[in-house]
C-alpha cells in the first residue's frame, strides 16, 4: 500500500528569514496529518535553517540536485554527504529544468541516482516529455528512455525511490496535464518499472504527477489510481496552498 507523497520544489526561491516564516505557517497547518510523506526541497543556502525546522515535526527535507562525485575539485557542486550532513533525506535528480537550462542529460542524471542511492538518499527521479514531443505522438518513447537510461544498472531496495511525472509544457505554465493523461503516463511509468524491476517494485515506487498544481486542480488528479502525489513547485511557495494541496491530496 502506497502512501501519498507531496514534495515541494522551491527551485531558486525564498531567502532564509523567508523560508522560517513559510515554516511558522506550515508546520502547524498539517502536524495532526500522519499518513503522508511530506518533503520540502529548499535551495542549498536554506538547508540548515530548514533542518532546525523540520525537527520534531512529520515534514522531511530534500535538495534540488546534487553532484556524483563525494569530495575533490568541483567548483560549485555539491557532494551527496554535504545533503545528508544538512539534514536531508530525498534529492531531486533529473528536473526539467535541469535538463533545459543546464543541458543534464540521462547518463548524468543515471551517475546522480546512483551516488544518491550511495549516500542513503531517496531520489525524487523526474521524467517528462516536451510539448513537441508530446504532439508528436513521442511522449511514452521520450520518458520510456528516460527511464531505462535513467535507472540503468541501478537498484534500490523498496520504498528507495520516487519517480515524478512532470511533462515539461505543464512546468509553471499554469496548464496541467488532465488527470486522465496523467494518469495514462503515471501507469505507463509503472509498466516501466514492472519491465525494468518486477510488478511487486512497480506497485511500490510512488510516481508523482507534477506541472501547474494548486489547490484547484489537486483532487482531480489525485482520485486517479496510479497518481500517488505530487511535486510542486510555484504553490508550495505560499504555506498555506501547499497545505492545501497536501490535505485535498490525501483526500483525493
Ligand atoms: C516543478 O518545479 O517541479 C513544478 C512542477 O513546478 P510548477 O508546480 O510551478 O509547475
Amino acid at each position: 500500500m502506497r502512501k501519498p507523497f507531496f514534495a515541494a520544489n522551491w527551485k531558486m526561491h525564498k531567502l532564509q528569514t523567508e523560508a522560517q516564516d513559510f515554516m511558522k505557517e506550515f508546520v502547524p497547518e498539517v502536524a495532526d496529518l500522519k499518513a503522508v510523506d511530506i518533503v520540502i526541497c529548499p535551495p542549498f543556502t536554506a538547508l540548515l535553517i530548514m533542518n532546525m525546522a523540520v525537527q520534531n515535526s512529520n515534514i522531511s527535507l530534500g535538495a534540488q540536485n546534487l553532484f556524483w562525485e563525494e569530495k575533490g575539485a568541483y567548483t560549485g557542486e555539491i557532494a551527496p554527504s554535504m545533503l545528508t550532513d544538512s539534514g536531508c533525506g530525498y534529492v531531486i535528480i533529473g528536473h526539467s529544468e535541469r535538463r533545459s537550462v543546464i543541458g543534464e542529460n540521462n547518463t548524468q542524471i543515471n551517475r546522480k541516482i546512483k551516488a544518491a542511492l550511495s549516500a542513503g538518499l531517496i531520489p525524487i527521479f523526474c521524467v517528462g516529455e516536451t510539448l513537441q514531443e508530446r504532439e508528436n505522438q513521442m511522449a511514452r518513447e521520450v520518458v520510456k528512455e528516460q527511464m531505462q537510461e535513467g535507472l540503468k544498472e541501478i537498484t534500490f531496495s523498496s520504498r528507495g525511490l520516487v519517480v515524478a511525472y512532470e511533462p515539461v509544457w505543464a512546468i509553471g505554465t499554469g496548464v496541467n496535464a488532465s488527470p486522465d493523461d496523467a494518469q495514462e503516463m503515471c501507469r505507463f511509468i509503472r509498466e516501466c518499472l514492472s519491465v525494468l524491476y518486477d510488478e511487486n517494485t512497480a506497485q511500490d515506487v510512488p510516481v508523482l504527477y507534477g506541472g501547474s498544481v494548486k489547490p484547484a486542480n489537486t483532487e482531480q488528479l489525485m482520485l486517479k489510481e496510479d497518481i500517488d502525489g505530487a511535486l510542486v513547485g510555484g504553490a508550495s511557495l505560499n504555506p498555506s496552498d501547499f497545505a492545501k494541496i497536501v490535505r485535498l491530496g490525501i483526500n483525493g
